[in-house]
């Protein structure tokens, strides 16, 4: 978020505008960022997060290499396939429709086309799916973190290293960031996209977010008998919230702590039960191949979750130079391009002018009026 706020600026604002990026640890070992699915979906439930997935997704298009669309940010283009049972198939539908409605193209299946397509998964106890036929799929996070950065540097943007322990204020401006070694970098604007830790940043202001470090672990799994060819093998959504998609020649899976067992700023240290009791047993259950399964490679990353309504917060709160950027709750690299977008255009021009944030103001909250994204796993 800050590194796309940044590139965004600076070719919108021009050379005149001097801008730091503040990061205390340049190799981003436990920055969401790095440790992300990095995935892609237009499938959401409020229509803001479905406008910042199509223009996150048409930005990454934009970045070719080759003559080759996404080929610089390594996007592949998959579409999510959701599974519902019972009650969930009235909220996938309500989904779909919204979707459609803002130009996203979605295929509906009924049991009978679920399983001609989809030969290799038992599918007796679905009652709707649906699949996104464009603008879906996956990139390299990574990638994407450095294309920000590198164009946001040849901007003339500067990255300084240093852990900001605090914002220093005049009346209700900030006037500077002050740094662990005790420099004090004078500011005009503060921006804060300090990601799972954004709150503790906020509280230097005075200011409470709602965001806090929630533990997520990613498995990269070997299957000897792989179920289909990796092109026919969706980007796939269990009902019960477990992920998976293909990897090079293995899968990516994970899933979300139940919610009464998820508390803040775990060590980020893997939580292979979570594979053994929940993710294997569903995949096994869904696709015979899944039987046997090997765990390649596991590592865990914060989810900067907003406990509220889990949606992103970007704009002004608290002091009026000051911003945040955050929130995300699990699909923040997607929309970090019109995020990123729309942070530059507000401290530009005072309005926003591609897409419109401010439904994600963090003024909704405090006037108890959130806007819940229920599409989060
Ligand atoms: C396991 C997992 C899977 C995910 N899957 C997806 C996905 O498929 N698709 C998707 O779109 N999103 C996904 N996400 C979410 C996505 O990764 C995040 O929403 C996004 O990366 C958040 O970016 P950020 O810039 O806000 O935070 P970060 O990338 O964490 O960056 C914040 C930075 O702030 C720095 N920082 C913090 N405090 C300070 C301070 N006081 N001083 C200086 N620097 C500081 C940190 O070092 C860090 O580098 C996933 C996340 C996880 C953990």
């Amino acid at each position: 978020m800050g590194s796309a706020t940044a590139c965004f600026l600076a070719a919108l604002a021009g050379p005149q505008r001097r801008i730091t990026v503040v990061e205390r640890d340049p190799t981003y070992a436990q920055a969401s960022s790095s440790l992300s699915a990095s995935s892609i979906r237009q499938q959401f439930s409020t229509p803001l997060s479905i406008q910042l997935s199509q223009f996150g997704h048409a930005f990454m298009a934009s970045c070719a290499e080759g003559g080759r669309p996404g080929a610089a940010v390594g996007l592949h283009a998959r579409g999510y396939l959701f599974l519902g049972r019972g009650e969930q198939a009235a909220a996938l539908q309500r989904r779909t429709r919204l979707a459609r409605s803002l130009g996203a193209e979605i295929e509906e299946f009924d049991v009978q086309a679920l399983a001609r397509r989809y030969p290799w998964m038992n599918l007796g106890d679905i009652h709707y799916a649906c699949q996104g036929l464009r603008g879906e799929g996956w990139f390299d996070g990574y990638l994407l973190q450095q294309l920000y950065r590198s164009r946001a540097r040849a901007a003339g943007v500067a990255y300084r290293q240093g852990e900001v322990v605090d914002v220093l204020t005049t009346g209700n401006r900030c006037t500077a960031v002050e740094l662990a070694d005790g420099t004090r970098l004078a500011a005009d604007e503060v921006v804060n996209a300090a990601g799972p830790w954004s709150a503790t940043v906020a509280e230097r202001v005075g200011v409470w977010l709602p965001v806090r470090p929630r533990r997520r672990t990613m498995f990269v799994v070997s299957c000897p008998n792989a179920p289909a060819a990796a092109e026919a093998f969706p980007v796939l959504i269990e009902p019960n919230g477990v992920f998976v998609r293909p990897e090079q020649q293995h899968h990516l899976c994970t899933v979300s702590p139940r919610a009464d067992n998820d508390p803040d700023g775990l060590p980020l240290d893997p939580d292979f039960s979570l594979f053994e009791d929940v993710i294997w047993p569903t995949l096994a259950a869904r696709i015979p191949a899944f039987e046997a399964l090997r765990v390649e490679r596991a590592w865990a990353g914060y989810y900067e979750y907003n406990t509220v309504d889990h949606n992103g917060l970007v704009g002004q709160i608290g002091p009026e130079n000051f911003f945040v950027a955050t929130g995300f709750s699990g699909h923040g690299l997607m929309h970090s391009a019109g995020v990123g977008r729309g942070v530059a255009e507000w401290l530009v021009h005072g309005a926003y002018r591609t897409l419109d944030l401010s439904p994600l103001s963090p003024g909704r909250l405090l006037a108890g009026q959130p806007i819940v994204e229920e599409a989060v796993y």
